[in-house]
């Protein structure tokens, strides 16, 4: 199927279940008025001479009008370039030109970024963008009003016109290891990697998905909206960006069932003062992924926040994205161990990240994937493309991983992350789980700083309980004396009261490291 007919498939099915929420502006659309409104902008777009293979790039944060450009593109065929809310002008500059974007839909602001003003300084360095259409402004309403004029059979003929194996996306990575890198997608890749997370989380058009995760990252886009599209699901969006009150409120006020988030934003709803407040009893599902997620952690999600069935996922944007994720009758040991099994139809193997022999179940090597879900490419880039996925599809994820005898992988790291210290490898995962035992601790990050002595020596980075006394290096060592092996143990401590992030809420380890070297200078 290609995304555009999924979606009538759904609208056809269930046209009176609510399709879109937003909680901000109030806007609610069922699926019959949401598929207008694609319907409408894809025919404005026709209309505006876009059509399939141009790239539209849409740089804004959540909103209803991302969703609906998501649709429309996907339903003519124009490939879809997801541009992060946070770029500043030189990274938009670079993304405009890389992508070849034609048309460019954007919020003409957010928060303290000017985006006019940005898209304003780069425009004449980028040839090819033709139109810049600035949310809500007079030639957004023209696009549907041109739309609804239109004979919508050229929407049909545009339809029948696309294979499902065409390239439909452009997203790019998180940008935590390095310079963030396309990932070109097809409908394939995307529709059924949604369709199947949304499966093994059980979802029917009964469900109300709670999505404060971004959509410019396969996580909103995909695990989000193409998962509730594909069951006739709701999509509730509960803020702009991320903010652990607004999604607190919008999951009471919305009745939502399934609720998603990246670790950090689970424990900053955790750590609200009127968490108890709020009555999250509808929630029964969701999926945490993205990073590792903490024993603790997962424990109050499923305990404090009633999420019985919560799905852990691990997967990349490259994977379209997720390749493992836990079921819904997993142990709680399995979905706070483990990142689940290997979704439907994708194979999975553990290999010696030099040799490339697959090794033993149980020993730690580099997970690499094949199947349905493995990019089209990087685009632009078939020199990178040939360095991540070889002769045999297989995609090389750059994780550290092992496999145990009944197909459960445990990430223990990224290659990039592993310290090697007085040539002893260390998976800085392991110390981070250790830590978060200590009751004054709230979040805690290790890594590796240059050593003379031993290469390298771990640093943490400890964010404190409000009202704890501030952790040393020597109260830090005795904690861990006895528990951990002796070089596991930290030798640096370093107090913050945040990390560096990439907008997705990853942390950023390469800028950990490149601070936690100049402190030591
Ligand atoms: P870049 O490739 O630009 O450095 P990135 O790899 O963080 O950034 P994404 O594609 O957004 O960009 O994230 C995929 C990565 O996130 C995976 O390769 C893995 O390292 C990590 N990851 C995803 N899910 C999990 C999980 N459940 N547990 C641990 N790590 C995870
Ligand atoms: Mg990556």
């Amino acid at each position: 199927d290609t995304i555009g007919a999924n979606l009538d498939r759904t609208a056809a099915a269930h046209p009176d279940r609510e399709a879109l929420v937003d909680y901000t502006t109030g806007i609610r659309w069922t699926y019959r008025e949401f598929t207008a409104e694609v319907d409408a902008l894809a025919l404005g777009l026709l209309a505006a001479g876009i059509g399939k293979g141009d790239r539209v790039g849409i740089w804004a944060p959540n909103c209803p009008q991302w969703t609906l450009t998501q649709y429309a593109t996907a339903k003519i065929g124009a490939i879809l370039v997801n541009i992060n809310p946070a770029y500043r002008s030189h990274e938009l500059r670079y993304v405009l030109r890389q992508a070849g974007i034609r048309l460019l839909v954007a919020a003409p602001s957010f928060k303290t970024s000017d985006y006019a003003a940005m898209i304003a300084e780069v425009e004449p360095e980028c040839p090819e963008l033709e139109q810049v259409v600035l949310l809500d402004s007079g030639r957004w309403r023209e696009l549907f009003t041109a739309g609804r004029a239109a004979d919508p059979d050229l929407l049909a003929a545009a339809g029948s016109g696309l294979s499902a194996d065409d390239p439909i996306n452009i997203q790019y990575t998180s940008g935590t290891t390095g310079f963030p890198k396309g990932a070109t997608l097809s409908h394939h890749n995307i529709l059924n990697n949604g369709y199947f997370v949304g499966e093994l989380c059980g979802y029917t058009e009964q469900d109300r998905i709670c999505i404060p995760v971004p959509f410019y990252h396969c996580f909103g886009m995909v695990m989000g909206n193409l998962a509730a599209t594909s069951h006739g699901a709701a999509m509730v969006i509960p803020a702009p960006s991320f903010d652990a009150r607004a999604t607190l409120e919008a999951v009471a006020a919305e009745r939502c069932t399934s609720l998603y988030g990246v670790p950090t934003m689970f424990i900053a709803e955790l750590a609200d003062p009127e968490f108890d407040s709020y009555d999250l009893s509808s929630l029964r599902t969701g999926i945490m992924a993205g990073s590792p997620c903490p024993v603790e952690v997962m424990k109050q999600v499923i305990e404090r926040m009633g999420m019985h069935e919560v799905s852990i996922c691990y997967g990349m944007t490259e994977t379209s994205p997720v390749s493992t994720q836990t079921r819904r009758d997993d142990s709680l040991v399995q979905r706070t161990a483990t990142v689940g099994r290997a979704g439907p139809h994708i194979e999975i193997k553990i290999a010696d990240p030099v040799s490339g022999v697959t090794l033993p179940r149980g020993e730690a090597g580099e997970l690499c994937t094949r199947g349905y879900s493995v990019m089209l490419g990087y685009w632009g880039e078939p020199e990178q493309t040939a360095g991540a996925i070889d002769s045999a599809r297989w995609m090389h994820t750059g994780d550290l991983a092992t496999m145990d005898a009944d197909g459960y992988i445990a990430i223990t790291g990224r290659i990039k992350d592993m310290v090697i210290r007085g040539g002893e490898n260390i998976y800085p995962r392991e110390i981070e789980e250790f830590l978060y035992t200590h009751p004054d601790i709230l979040d805690a990050q290790v890594i590796g700083v240059p050593d003379a002595k031993y290469g390298e020596e771990l640093m943490a980075w400890i964010r404190m309980r409000p009202g704890t006394t501030p952790l040393t290096p020597e109260s830090l060592r005795e904690y861990c004396r006895g528990k951990l092996a002796h070089y596991k143990i930290p030798r640096y401590v370093h107090l913050v009261d945040e990390f560096p992030m990439t907008v997705t809420g990853k942390i950023r380890k390469v800028e950990m490291r490149e601070i936690g070297a100049r402190l030591l200078d």
